[in-house]
């Protein structure tokens, strides 16, 4: 394991290769990006190229360090996260980090301490922190994770290198769930397709609940005929009981009209990403259709956008389904 083998975010690494190779790494950082990229993989990785015992700026993954660090027991390298049963990181875990951090490192390397995720300091913990990010200890490197940075005060913000992390590529996510988690077959691509970018999100999600729920809603979304309003209302209110579960619908939906849009252009089933829906696919899909195929990718991610922002679930679907079967009348 190394760096370079790290799936995906070639720029944010660069940025910290270069700066371990000139030994010119900062105080503190700030990785701020979504949900389930690898934000904690990296600053993991990053504390083991700043003590791995192979040196040159990268790490082995087999030395005493790397495997320490990976075991989390080594002296020199700490993870600051709620306590179990605990929302928030305690002004007092923030103290005992800040001490710590004044003490001198067991290997004469870097201390490094990762904070994740950061938001769930609350102020008091966040004020105390600020003491130590104003006057970083020698040879401190700390790293604060979040998955945006408003949860956190303007003035710790402004006292660390912020690292801005996308989501991942579909094909980055395919690559990474099938090199580390050995996994193969059609659903690996369907799987990634539907993280929407977060390999968190693609180990989170259930390969066979959701091969099942897909056919219910590709039934749901064939039954949308042009001008059938009711259905589209049922449709609706049956989506927006669960938050998590009208998300999971519209990521499908988007591969579903991305799927009709690639078929209708190219006729070509390789590309798909529900590859064992053909049948249906190539019944629903035409040539004529492509510029509703086009709305409706970009209403389904739109729609996904709101319920993201918390507005009212129902009407956003509601909105979304009624639009789909104006376009089709
Ligand atoms: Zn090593």
């Amino acid at each position: 394991m190394a760096l370079d083998e790290i799936i995906g975010h070639g720029r944010q690494l660069d940025i910290l290769r270069q700066a371990l190779a000139r030994g010119r790494l900062h105080h503190a950082y700030l990785f701020v990006g979504p949900e389930g990229v690898g934000k904690r993989t990296l600053a993991i990785a990053l504390a083991k190229a700043v003590h791995c015992a192979a040196g040159a700026a990268d790490f082995c993954g087999r030395c005493v360090n790397c495997t320490r660090i990976a075991d989390g027991n080594h002296p020199d390298v700490r993870i600051i996260e709620p306590l179990a049963g605990k929302k928030e990181i305690s002004i007092q875990q923030v103290r005992d980090f800040e001490r710590e951090l004044n003490y001198r490192s067991f290997s004469g390397k870097r201390k490094v301490m990762i904070v994740d995720p950061a938001a769930s300091m609350n102020l008091a913990s966040q004020n105390a922190l600020l003491k130590t990010l104003e006057e970083p200890p020698q040879d401190s490197l700390i790293i604060l994770i979040a998955a945006n940075a408003g949860g956190l005060l303007p003035t710790v913000r402004s006292r660390c290198l912020r690292i801005a992390f996308a989501p991942l590529a579909r094909r980055e996510v395919a690559q990474y769930l099938r090199e580390k988690h050995s996994m193969s077959g059609d659903g690996v691509e369907f799987l990634a397709a539907m993280s929407m970018g977060s390999i968190g999100a693609a180990l989170a999600l259930d390969q066979d609940e959701l091969v099942k729920k897909r056919r219910i809603w590709a039934g749901m979304v064939g039954a949308l005929k042009g001008g059938d309003y009711q259905t589209a209302l049922a449709a609706a209110e049956a989506l927006a009981g669960k938050r998590d579960e009208a998300l999971k619908f519209l990521a499908w939906a988007q591969s579903w009209y991305r799927d009709l849009l690639i078929y209708g252009v190219s006729g070509d089933g390789d590309a798909l990403v529900n590859l064992d829906m053909l049948e249906q696919i190539a019944a629903q899909s035409a040539p004529a259709e492509i510029e509703l195929c086009i709305d409706a990718l970009g209403a389904s991610s739109r729609a996904a956008a709101g319920i993201q922002r918390n507005l009212n679930r129902r009407m956003v679907l509601e909105k979304y389904l009624l639009g789909v079967v104006k376009g089709q009348s």
